[in-house]
């Protein structure tokens, strides 16, 4: 029997908590007190790309302040509508290994499943702000032919989650899908690529817990968080919930201009992971997508932040910088 953590407050259900995202960057920028002078371009690259935050993330951004490091990753931008050569719809070449709806296998041993189109929030950076979901939104038939792929390839060991946010989808599905994953032999893990815990903490509660953990597989969850102040006392808590069952945390962060793009602020970020349980896995050079090219970082500067983290902290918190390059084996290490 795995013992948890009981909540010392009552959160939102999640549920509530996910029907009730600011959708309309008008109410976005009054409650955060912005600048009225950018609101069109934010009403326009928004028609091409939703805006969408949680409450519980938009606590944490600072009034007035067009730099905050949360605000800026998903405030709408006039110059995300701006074409530039080189920043492409699918810069990671994801159409081209997807073998069966929902499920994409570019790397061996490890398969990533789409298991929901939508997420929580919507940042701006996304690689899939233009991925197709709809093709890849796939029904229980369609589930099955995902599982019978898996099943059919005895390299497979681990099963990866993925979106959108996984953690979008009902917990019933969920229980569902793991259920049938759970009885393939060869699968050893479950991994489980999130940032609901981040953005919608009380998405980690009792029935999530039970299928993430209720099968013979090691289960994995890896984050995806980019700056320290992401990291508050409800993160922290989901997070502890996440450990006490006996699931591995780790995070992932995506190096972005004007949020992370800095020694201190990385250090910081590696510091508050560790402190709250979290171990730091990959900082992802930017995918080259369309609309994201102002928070581009140049392999010189991401190779002069890798080496000066490396000489202020401990090896363990110093994460793989890496990038993807479409038709790679595995991500490639700068
Ligand atoms: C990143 C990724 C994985 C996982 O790679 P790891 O190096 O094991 O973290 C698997 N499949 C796809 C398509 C990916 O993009
Ligand atoms: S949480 Fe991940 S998949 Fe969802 S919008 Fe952000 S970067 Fe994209």
């Amino acid at each position: 029997m795995i013992t948890r953590t009981v909540p010392t407050w009552q959160y939102p259900r999640w549920q509530d908590e996910l029907a009730d995202l600011i959708r309309d960057p008008r109410e976005l920028f009054e409650l955060l007190d912005l600048d009225p002078s950018l609101l069109p371009d934010a009403v326009k690259a928004s028609a091409d790309f939703d805006l969408k935050v949680p409450r519980a993330f938009a606590r944490r951004m600072q009034k007035g302040n067009l730099r905050d490091p949360l605000l800026m990753q998903v405030l709408p931008l006039g110059e995300e509508l701006d074409a530039h050569p080189g920043f492409l719809e699918d810069p990671v070449g994801d159409l081209q290994s997807n073998p069966v709806p929902g499920l994409i296998h570019k790397y061996q041993g490890r398969v990533l499943l789409v298991v929901a189109g939508n997420c929580a929030v919507n940042c701006r950076y996304c690689f899939r702000r233009h991925f197709p979901y709809q093709a890849n939104n796939p029904d229980r038939k369609q589930w099955q032919q995902a599982i019978d792929y898996i099943a059919a390839d005895t390299s497979i060991s681990e099963v990866i989650y993925s979106g959108g946010d996984p953690l979008a989808l009902a917990d019933k599905q969920l229980a569902w899908i793991t259920r049938a994953i759970d009885g393939i032999a060869h699968v050893k893990r479950l991994r489980i690529h999130t940032r609901l815990p981040v953005v919608a903490p009380s998405r980690i509660d009792e029935q999530c817990l039970t299928w993430m953990t209720d099968h013979r597989m090691q289960t994995v969850v890896v984050l995806h968080i980019n700056h320290a102040q992401e990291i508050d006392e409800e993160v922290r808590h989901s997070v502890a919930q996440l450990k006490a069952a006996g699931i591995t945390v780790l995070n992932q962060t995506v190096l972005l201009r004007g949020v992370n793009d800095q020694v201190s602020t990385l250090t910081e970020l590696s510091e508050a992971l560790f402190k709250a349980g979290v171990l730091p896995y990959y900082l992802h050079l930017l995918d080259k997508v369309k609309g994201a090219r102002h928070f581009d970082v140049s392999v010189e500067q991401a190779k002069m932040l890798q080496e000066s983290l490396q000489n202020c902290l401990p090896g363990y918190l110093v994460p793989k910088f890496v990038q993807e390059i479409a038709a790679k084996p595995s991500k490639v290490p700068l």
